[in-house]
């Protein structure tokens, strides 16, 4: 159980970096950006469509959910409507409420299937004004008291929207626009005994300004999330950065830096995995190659041009091997060993001698060497996975036969041979 969360926290958190841009352009913004004061923070235009996106499932949950509550808070009036409407405007009355319901839920269907953020504002915009022509029409047709308090509680509903809902910045202030535009409207509109323009006014005023001061806080409410993400997003560049550096070191400390081959200690992961992941059905070859008359290079044409030739010797090993499948790693000073899955002897034995071959024809000057070019000797041994223990040691021994019997030459590791017939 525990294993599994924290997988699945490790898939996440994943998941989450990967969800970063890795454009450059964008690291550079979010470092300048977290050096802004939270009031002055303001995100340019990418910076802000990133923002959208990696908020719109959270946002979209609670447009979904504030839809459906003014949706249900709708329907549940309608039984009050007995109460307050006489017998011929019922009908009427019943069929705008069910039509409001209807339209608010639709609306909290489509921000449900919407998988990118686009519309949420003109659908928010359209349903506060679906509400406040609705409140607003109903009201008129119970009289001046009821258009009062229905629009009245339809800003509310507005405000409430503008606040929670954190639709963009330009389409909040034309929700508001329109919320204001149509409070105003209805108020007058009130028929007889008509209201008064003072009563208007200060009503106007005062749900008006209240509707504003709330989308004002809600800039300041923004301001704050445009924090938080900033300071997520950096953070998350960093751990990615780490990340990247790690394994950069990682293998860094597998890989010989002379011959770009691999190492001694990935040689040695690698051979013990082998061990471990023991598959008895297969068998595996392993050279040891060593470099004829080396430290006569070495005395006779300079350290450096010892280097060189190790450089190319490599490259001409791995060269004779199979991409992906063979291993090839540089065993210590001019030792190679390289390991062949799925390989018996007698193939393991020419691919060696393909690579002896190849490393004599390239006919890299060697003062001291056999015939005066750069020779190796190679001691090759083969044995099923699980029987791994000794096949170094085997096939070192079987490198100091092919010393012994002359140099530039394959060996087969004693009793191989019989192992495999
Ligand atoms: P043999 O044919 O018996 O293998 O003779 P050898 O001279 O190759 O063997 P020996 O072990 O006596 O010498 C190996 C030489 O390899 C000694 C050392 O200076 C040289 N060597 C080891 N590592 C490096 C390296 O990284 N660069 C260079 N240029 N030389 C190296
Ligand atoms: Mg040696
Ligand atoms: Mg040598």
């Amino acid at each position: 159980m525990t294993d599994r969360m924290t997988r699945s926290e490790a898939e996440e958190r994943a998941a989450h970096r990967d969800a970063v841009p890795s454009d450059p352009g964008f690291a550079e913004a979010i470092e300048a950006l977290t050096r802004v004061r939270t009031r002055e923070l303001r995100l340019p235009p990418a910076i802000h469509a990133a923002f959208r996106q990696a908020t719109w499932q959270s946002r979209k949950k609670i447009i979904r959910a504030w839809l459906v509550s003014i949706a249900l808070l709708n329907a549940l009036c309608l039984p009050l409507d007995p109460l307050l409407a006489d017998e011929q405007a019922l009908g009427a009355f019943a069929a705008a409420r069910f039509g409001l319901t209807m339209f608010l839920l639709a609306a909290a269907w489509l921000i449900h299937a919407m998988a990118k953020p686009g519309l949420e504002g003109v659908i928010m915009i359209a349903c506060c004004a679906a509400v406040m022509v609705v409140a607003g029409a109903t009201g008129l047709r119970y009289g001046p008291e009821l258009t009062e308090r229905y629009i009245v509680h339809a800003a509310f509903v507005a405000g409430s929207g503008v606040m929670v809902t954190r639709i963009a910045w330009r389409d909040t202030l034309i929700l508001t626009g329109v919320s204001i535009a149509l409070f105003c409207g209805f108020l007058l509109q009130i028929p007889d005994p008509p209201l008064s323009m003072n009563a208007a006014a200060q009503m106007a005023l005062f749900y008006g300004g209240g509707l504003a001061g709330l989308t004002f806080a809600r800039r300041a409410h923004d301001r704050l999330h445009y924090r938080v993400f900033v300071l997520t997003m950096s953070e998350r560049l960093k751990m990615r950065e780490i990340e990247a550096m790690n394994s950069r070191l990682f293998a860094m400390a597998r890989t010989d830096p002379l011959t770009s081959l691999s190492n001694r200690r990935h040689f040695d992961e690698v051979y013990g995995a082998l061990r471990i992941g023991a598959d008895e059905r297969s068998t595996i070859g392993l050279f040891m190659i060593d470099v004829d008359r080396f430290k006569q290079l070495n005395d006779e044409l300079g350290h450096a041009a010892g280097d060189e030739r190790l450089a190319a010797v490599a490259g001409l090993i791995r060269s004779e091997l199979r991409e992906g499948v063979d291993f090839v790693a540089r065993f210590g000073g001019e030792e190679f060993v390289v390991l062949l899955p799925d390989v018996v002897l007698e193939e393991a034995r020419a691919i060696a001698e393909r690579v002896r071959a190849s490393v004599e024809n390239r006919a890299l000057l060697n003062p001291g060497g056999l015939a005066g070019v750069v020779t190796v000797s190679i001691g090759v041994a083969a044995a099923p996975p699980g029987r791994l223990e000794r096949l170094v040691e085997e096939a070192d021994a079987a490198l100091y036969a092919a010393k012994q019997r002359g140099r530039n030459r394959v060996e087969l590791a004693a009793g191989a041979a019989v192992e495999t017939a």
